[in-house]
């Protein structure tokens, strides 16, 4: 099948699944609030904060956000969550918008913040005061925590509890006024001190903190908390559906309080879905923080990481992310997800995209003492032999080439077809050689090897007159160009697990191998950043986008050649 056809059959039937795909359980509640009148239209939102990069958990969330308001034919707005003042930088927000935009999660432009409802908010919490559903409360922290009780007690009520509306509306204007330190009061929602679900236990809806905010600058000195925040968000957006992950169940009952008391037309839903963990790959902020800090990565791009910019760097496609995504599917229950279902994804979608090149990584001179010298050869290549749609092209043959050092051995062991001395092989796309001698250095190391080829073995030519049985790649010595490439294995060490008894990473210590050496067949060296490449025998390799350049070509290994992964059948 061509490239073209691929593209044009519907979603479901690429990814294999037939024409009728199962419904996961979001679709189905969404179908019955539409059935049953509840809503007229479907918008969802995806609402990042701004205190870190996005990574390969949030793809899903970003995903399922987008492709639910694609399928229902509504609107997906990008909001960033930004009610916390001390802990949000601006450099993220431009990062999380290229992160979104780069996966093809379209917001049309539509990018909210948070912080420009403040003044909504606030009116909704006077609105809480008036109806007697709020009040300020002069209870330390601690004390409120204190009076909260827990799973096994019932909470007690704030002596503050029973303010008069009058009395909390000055005191809250006071608050707002910054006639108050950072933590002398807060406002409450005023709901049920013994109701079994903690959150309900007259939650801290606003708090003090005299705090400059990256938006709306000194004009607060009061922010309002998260589960009082997210549902006005999402009302005054219209958003219907808000989904979120499964440590926000509990607060579900908040949430549906805070919309209906603040009496929202068309209240929005919450529903929650599992979170995405993958195995042996570190996604918390803190850990990318620390290795970042350390010096043990380049950045929160680096290659080894699983943030957005990280799978972007590597190599990785959005219709990869996508496909990993789908694979991982939408549930209500907690899992892991093996990191080799991620390089299927990838190893999958680039498998009819790339041209196979010749790239040698440990370079070992070979010398045909029977090709003329000075002589150049055009030997002509298919770019992907199960994508004829990709061509061909020419690669200089000449009498003196690279091949890789473990192509050759002095004395082979067992089951060993490639070069020794008095061996035959076939180079790629080329001739027969075989191996008359070689040279050492005072070390011993292998500095060449010789051989002579057979002329009538050319590829293409029809010769049966013999068989051998190994096959090696090669790059012409003089038209290669070099290259440095960067060879990655997971960040932590798997054998250990990822964290040690006192919560620190395992670190893998070979997790970055740099060659400096490589050698490329000419054809590689108009390689812009993340055009992606499969290297015979050695995998798939991507132009890095930071440090390759025309004078100093670096590729970074998206993913080998050989899968650990299989596709579970149905
Ligand atoms: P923090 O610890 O700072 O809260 P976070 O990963 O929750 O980090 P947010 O910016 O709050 O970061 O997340 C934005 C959205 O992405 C939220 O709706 C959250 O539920 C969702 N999300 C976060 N991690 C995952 C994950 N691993 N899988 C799926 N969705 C996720
Ligand atoms: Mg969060």
């Amino acid at each position: 099948m061509s490239m073209k056809d691929t593209e044009n059959r519907p979603e479901a039937e690429k990814s294999g699944e037939g024409e009728k795909k199962e419904r996961n359980f979001i679709e189905i509640e969404i179908d019955k609030d539409l059935a049953a009148g509840k809503y007229t239209h479907v918008q969802t939102r995806f609402p990042p904060e701004p205190n870190g990069y996005l990574h390969i958990g949030h793809a899903k969330s970003i995903l399922l956000n987008y492709g639910i308001a694609k399928e229902y034919g509504g609107k997906f707005n990008l909001r960033f969550d930004d009610t916390n003042p001390t802990k949000e930088k601006a450099e993220f927000v431009e990062a999380i918008k290229r992160d979104v935009e780069w996966l093809g999660a379209d917001f049309e432009g539509r990018c909210f913040f948070a912080s420009n409802y403040f003044d909504e908010m606030y009116a909704c919490a006077l609105k809480l005061i008036r109806k007697g559903r709020a009040f300020v409360c002069d209870l330390s922290a601690e004390e409120i925590r204190e009076y909260r009780g827990d799973f096994n007690h019932p909470g007690k009520e704030s002596p503050y509890r029973n303010r008069s509306v009058e009395e909390n509306l000055r005191l809250f204007e006071e608050m707002k006024e910054g006639r108050y330190p950072d933590g002398a009061k807060v406002l409450r929602a005023k709901i049920d001190m013994s109701s079994p679900n903690i959150n309900m236990r007259d939650p801290v809806i606003y708090r003090i903190a005299h705090e400059s905010h990256q938006n709306t600058g000194d004009k607060w000195c009061i922010y309002p908390m998260y589960d009082f925040a997210h549902p006005i968000e999402d009302a005054i957006e219209h958003v219907t559906h808000s989904l979120c992950t499964l440590e926000f169940e509990d607060h579900r009952p908040l949430y549906d309080w805070v919309v209906t008391e603040c009496e929202f037309e068309e209240p929005p839903r919450q529903i929650e879905f599992a979170k995405l963990y993958l195995t042996n790959v570190v996604t918390g902020k803190r850990y990318i923080k620390k290795l970042v800090e350390d010096g043990i990565v380049d950045g929160w791009d680096d290659p080894r990481l699983v943030s957005i910019a990280a799978l972007r760097r590597r190599g990785y496609t959005p219709d990869s992310i996508r496909k990993f995504v789908e694979l991982c599917g939408i549930s209500k229950a907690n899992s892991s997800v093996d990191y080799s279902m991620l390089e299927y994804c990838i190893r999958e979608d680039l498998k009819l995209k790339c041209a196979r090149m010749m790239a040698v990584l440990h370079p070992l001179k070979l010398i045909i003492d029977n090709y003329p010298e000075g002589k150049v050869e055009m030997l002509s290549m298919p770019n992907n032999i199960e994508n004829p749609e990709l061509g061909s092209r020419e690669i200089p043959f000449s009498r003196e080439l690279y091949i890789e050092e473990e192509d050759f051995m002095e004395v082979p062991p067992k089951k060993y077809f490639r070069l020794f001395p008095g061996n035959e092989v076939r180079l790629m796309g080329a001739y027969f050689v075989k191996c008359v001698g070689f040279e050492k250095d005072a070390d011993g190391k292998i500095t060449a090897v010789h051989c002579t080829y057979d002329p009538e073995t050319k590829s293409g030519s029809g010769f049966t007159g013999r068989k051998v049985k190994g096959t090696i790649h090669w790059v012409s010595a003089a038209q290669s160009i070099p290259a440095e490439c960067r060879l990655y294995e997971n960040i932590v060490d798997e054998e250990k697990g990822k964290l040690d008894a006192n919560g620190n990473l395992n670190l893998n210590p070979h997790s970055l191998t740099v060659l400096k050496d490589c050698r490329l067949e000419p054809n590689l060296a108009g390689a812009k950043a993340y055009d992606s490449f499969q290297f015979v025998r050695d995998g798939y390799f991507c132009a890095d986008c930071k440090d390759s350049s025309p004078e100093h070509l670096v590729f970074n290994r998206v993913v080998g050649l050989k899968s650990s992964f299989k596709l579970p059948t149905a």
